[in-house]
């Protein structure tokens, strides 16, 4: 990306690679100087930072903003999911996970240990949600509350089609759940199209922000039912909820600070990018170039056909007894680039990113870095 170079290279070393992995991700040097500094986690300033952040995030998800609130939340990712699954279904409630990957039974396993009373309808890897079984499994099991499903699905790349599965479990009248963790601020869409009731991501994904905290972006209706249902203290959504609202920003508990600074450089360089629409476009353009130069270097992506979305892409392993991944990942690191093993259970891959401060010209870096790499017959 292009960066300003007002800094002094001695207080501010460059990267020694760019990580291609879908969080952390490689972030422009001004969103991690906005890190520079000690900030106060209570006063006013920082409060009002707050609730301009908490009301961009509302607008950047929906053109329907009165309908929905923001809560900003410690932790990473996870603990943003395990805080929805813990608040919002009640004792008597059930939860029913859609699988097609490792992030989608992490929800599963929530429920497990939260002692949940849940089910799962697996697609398997390679597939999005199945509606025909959804649509049976909801008009059989009428003892389901709530329904919880992942929009991007970064164990494969695939990017689950919302519309049809979102009609499918409102018109049961469920409440929906979706982990938009790897596809929010990359990928267009309106939650209140789909009727989504809780939308779960993180600053350090798409938003280009440091690892830290996570936000919910939900209906006021879904955060007021939530009450009563915790299951923890820390990951209360509810209480957090309420006391963002009533002190005019103020987390429960120490903030992150500096990465809720860092994410305010990261919303204002969503906006000079030209918002969703045109990040989701170079990364559209990256992911394009690298499956091109892969494929050109005899690389195989994982057959997701058109859900292959623009976030990260799964290749198979070369058919070699020579290839071995940390080798491979080693001097592809020494050239200036992080990748990631791979997650699919059924077959042996590696995966590269392509969002971040990262553009197609870098994409073709890589694609000479893997090329020089190759180190098997
Ligand atoms: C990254 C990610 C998460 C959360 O992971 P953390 O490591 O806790 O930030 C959840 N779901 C999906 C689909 C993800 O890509």
């Amino acid at each position: 990306m292009q960066d300003d170079d007002w800094f002094d290279p001695a207080v501010f070393p460059s990267n020694p690679y760019l990580l291609l992995t879908p969080g952390p991700l490689s972030t422009t040097k001004k969103v991690k100087a906005a890190m520079l500094r000690d900030w106060c986690t209570w006063d006013d300033d920082y409060k009002c930072l707050v609730q301009g952040i908490r009301e961009e995030l509302v607008s950047l998800a929906t053109k329907k903003i009165d309908d929905y609130s923001c809560v900003l939340m410690q932790g990473s990712g996870t603990f943003c999911i395990e805080s929805v699954v813990g608040s919002s279904i009640p004792r008597n409630g059930k939860l029913l996970v859609l699988v097609n990957g490792a992030y989608g039974m992490r929800i599963v396993n929530m429920a497990k240990i939260l002692k949940i009373d849940h089910c799962v309808l697996d697609s398997g890897e390679l597939m999005p949600p199945n509606n025909d079984a959804l649509l049976k499994h909801l008009q059989e099991d009428d003892t389901i509350t709530h329904v919880a499903l992942v929009h991007s699905e970064t164990t494969t790349g695939i990017l689950n089609p919302l519309k049809e599965t979102c009609n499918i479990i409102k018109e049961h009248d469920k409440t929906l759940i979706l982990d938009a963790m790897s596809s929010f601020g990359g990928v267009q869409f309106d939650a209140a199209e789909h009727q989504v009731d809780f939308l779960v991501s993180s600053a350090n994904k798409c938003m280009q922000g440091c690892p830290g905290f996570g936000f919910i972006i939900a209906t006021r209706d879904a955060l007021d039912a939530c009450q009563g249902s915790k299951r923890s203290l820390s990951l209360d959504l509810h209480d957090q909820w309420t006391t963002m609202e009533q002190d005019n920003g103020k987390w429960r508990f120490t903030s992150p600070t500096h990465v809720v600074h860092a994410f305010k450089q990261a919303l204002k360089e969503l906006e000079a990018e030209g918002g969703i629409p045109a990040r989701h476009r170079r990364y559209a353009t990256n992911q394009a170039v690298l499956d091109k130069g892969m494929r050109g270097l005899g690389f195989a992506p994982l057959e997701l056909g058109l859900h292959q979305g623009p976030i990260i892409t799964t290749f198979h392993s070369p058919d070699s007894s020579d290839y071995d991944f940390s080798i491979f990942y080693r001097k592809l690191k020494d050239s200036g680039f992080v990748i990631y093993p791979g997650k699919v259970t059924t077959r042996d891959t590696f995966r590269i990113g392509s969002i971040g401060a990262i553009t197609p010209s870098d994409m073709r870096d890589l694609v000479s870095a893997v090329e020089q790499s190759i180190f098997w017959e």
